[in-house]
């Protein structure tokens, strides 16, 4: 076999090149496509969708629990982690809520797993990722994420006029409640906006 004259090489080089770029071009736009398609109103109107303000707990029972859950409203395509004595189903809610506004799962991120139901596994998944970025209290609006600073809980805001901001989430289960967002309880709360 004669070896390929230089034009040749020179051409089979360039398509190799040409190749490469395409499929890191390929990979790049998907990522783009991938938080371009990411809809706050979709997540929102789930977050609307399966929860409710629940007065008591109808896994426990009236008088026996002081957590304010009603499964009934749940998504049944989803496991739950309300049981006796365990009422931890925030994060697992914000996560479907993510999932439903466009957020890919991976092997990580996934329902039932740890990134999925823990409010800091999800948290670092989503920040490490840059698909929450941070946010001061004075500009959260419709959509972005709230986390409590004293104790393991995770909730969106549904609403927001301008004025007053409602949330939605699971245990305590809440569909579109006021919630204080100002200067004095700011340190109450992270905020994050999905980008
Ligand atoms: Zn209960």
């Amino acid at each position: 076999m004669l070896p390929s004259g230089h034009e040749e090489l020179q051409k089979n080089g360039y398509a190799r090149m040409a190749s490469i770029e395409d499929d890191l071009i390929e990979e790049d736009t998907s990522l783009q496509q991938a938080r371009a398609s990411y809809s706050v109103d979709d997540a929102v109107d789930y977050m609307l969708k399966y929860t409710s303000n629940a007065s008591s707990c109808n896994i426990c029972g009236k008088g026996k629990c002081s957590n304010k859950v009603d499964t009934t409203k749940y998504n049944s395509a989803y496991t739950h982690y309300i049981s006796v004595g365990k009422h931890v189903d925030c994060a697992n809610y914000v996560s479907q809520a993510l999932y439903e506004g466009g957020i890919s799962t991976d092997d990580t991120w996934k329902a039932g797993s740890s990134a999925w139901i823990g409010v800091s596994a999800l948290t670092k998944y989503m920040t490490d990722n840059k698909y929450w970025t941070s946010l001061s209290y004075s500009s959260v609006k419709k959509g972005d994420i709230v986390s409590y600073t004293s104790y393991s809980h995770v909730v969106m805001i549904t609403s927001y006029d301008g004025t007053t901001h409602k949330y939605s989430g699971h245990s305590n289960d809440r569909k579109n409640t006021v919630i204080n967002i100002n200067t004095n309880t700011a340190s109450n709360y992270k905020f994050y906006r999905v980008s």
